[in-house]
């Protein structure tokens, strides 16, 4: 089926440019889509905040079959590319198995979490991205691409930003299905964070910092373990436990967020700060986050608390999280063990964007790599120094895709240099 109508992001933000939206029922149909269109991409559910997805006509997946091939004896499943983190972990759970990880919300589709590096949060736990060990793929002149952990350009096309071709399932790592416990402590002391990063977010398998950066602590401390490994004791230094549930948005509601107070319950239902059938965050938002090495964690956060007036007005909250090291090529977390500075924005787009170009100079000496599908600004296209592999990954693109069918400002801008 293919529609006239004019799509926007979740965020509201962002109208995508496209006049036309295809719902293909087949992979045969996406084959015969993309084989006979100049310029095309395709979209997930939508949750960037910029003009990544951004092409004159739109490939939806939702209408293909979901699959959720569950295969127990490689430890896999194959899913749909438009399928959603919630419903796939809800099916896996209901048969014994899980994911190693979740983002913060559940309701993103799993090609366009790929495709961005969507991570979750975790010394040990890297991105999502890192799961897929098969990725099937409608490349421009309409052939069907499969990859397995076998080639070794699996790891480039990943995180493909939609650049090589249309993903029309993915296959996943799972494991045994896992409880996880959840509990927040609220005012942690900056000082305590500052004297022993490593302490603070290594005290649990997830740790969340949420803070408005302003003031000598952290507004909530969010800890999520896996039962029942043992719960790496936690130096409070005058954090106080919370009794009832909380909400990371200073008056949110906590009715939206996953259950807290130690209550074990399964992985998909305590991973992702917020439950699939309400509204995630704040729902009037903007969104940035930037990754440095771990080892300047510290450093990379005093230069943003720096900021902490200027940013306040602007600024619901902020969030602090590690992610584990991984070798895809445009991962955030490529090469290095990270940590993330998110910062969930007041829906004020001019306030943002000129807000943006201070926290990435604050953040340049620590060579930040910014969440691709979220705002940021790249003043002078640096990106090429911080992504070792990202002329590895031109010339997979060139070579997938050698008339830019896919090719779109965005990636001209920041990935791919103006096309020739
Ligand atoms: C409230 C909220 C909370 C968030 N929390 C987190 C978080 O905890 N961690 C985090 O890392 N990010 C987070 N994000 C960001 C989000 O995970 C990413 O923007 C992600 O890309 C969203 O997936 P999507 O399906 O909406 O992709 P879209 O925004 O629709 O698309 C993103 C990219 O994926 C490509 N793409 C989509 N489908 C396909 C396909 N089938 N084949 C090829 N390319 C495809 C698109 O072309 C585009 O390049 C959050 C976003 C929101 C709105």
């Amino acid at each position: 089926m293919t529609t006239s109508e004019r799509l926007r992001n979740w965020a509201g933000n962002h109208t995508y440019p496209a006049s036309v939206v295809h719902r293909p029922r087949t992979v045969e149909q996406v084959q015969e889509l993309v084989a006979a269109s100049s310029r095309v991409r395709a979209v997930g559910s939508r949750h960037s905040f910029n003009d990544l997805v951004d092409s004159p006509a739109l490939v939806s997946l939702d209408a293909l079959p979901a699959l959720h091939d569950l295969d127990p004896a490689s430890g896999t499943v194959r899913v749909g590319a438009a399928v959603r983190y919630g419903e796939l972990a809800a099916h896996l759970h209901a048969r014994g198995w899980a994911l190693h990880n979740l983002a913060s919300l559940p309701h993103i589709s799993v090609a366009g979490a790929v495709a961005t590096a969507t991570h979750g949060s975790g010394d040990r736990s890297a991105n999502l991205a890192t799961a897929v060990t098969g990725l099937e793929l409608v490349t421009a002149d309409g052939s069907l691409l499969t990859l397995t952990r076998a080639d070794a350009e699996l790891a480039g096309a990943v995180v493909g930003l939609g650049a090589l071709g249309v993903v029309t399932a993915l296959t996943l790592e799972i494991e045994p299905t896992y409880d996880v416990v959840q509990e927040v402590h609220t005012g942690l002391p900056w000082w305590a964070v500052l004297d022993d990063v490593d302490a603070v977010l290594g005290s649990a398998d997830s740790v969340s910092l949420f803070t408005d950066w302003r003031g000598e602590s952290v507004a909530q401390v969010w800890r999520k373990s896996r039962v029942p490994l043992a719960v790496t004791p936690f130096a409070a230094h005058g954090a106080v436990a919370a009794s009832t549930d909380q909400h990371p948005l200073a008056g949110g509601d906590a009715a939206s967020t996953t259950a807290q107070l130690g209550v074990a319950g399964p992985w998909h239902e305590r991973l992702p700060h917020f439950r699939m059938d309400f509204v995630p965050s704040a729902g009037a938002e903007l969104q940035s986050e930037y990754f440095v090495d771990r080892r300047e964690a510290g450093a990379a956060i005093e230069a943003v608390r720096r900021l902490g007036e200027r940013l306040a007005p602007v600024l619901l909250v902020s969030e602090v999280r590690s992610v584990a090291a991984d070798e895809l090529w445009l991962s955030m977390a490529h090469g290095r063990d990270s940590v993330g500075l998110h910062f969930t924005w007041k829906p004020l787009q001019e306030e943002v964007d000129a807000l943006l170009p201070a926290v990435e100079g604050a953040l340049a000496p620590y060579a930040a790599r910014p969440h691709w599908g979220k705002l940021f600004f790249d003043a002078d296209r640096s990106l090429a120094r911080v992504y070792p592999r990202l002329d590895d990954f031109r010339a997979l693109a060139a070579r997938l895709d050698p008339e830019g069918t896919f090719r779109n400002s965005f990636l001209d801008r920041h990935v791919l240099g103006a096309a020739g």
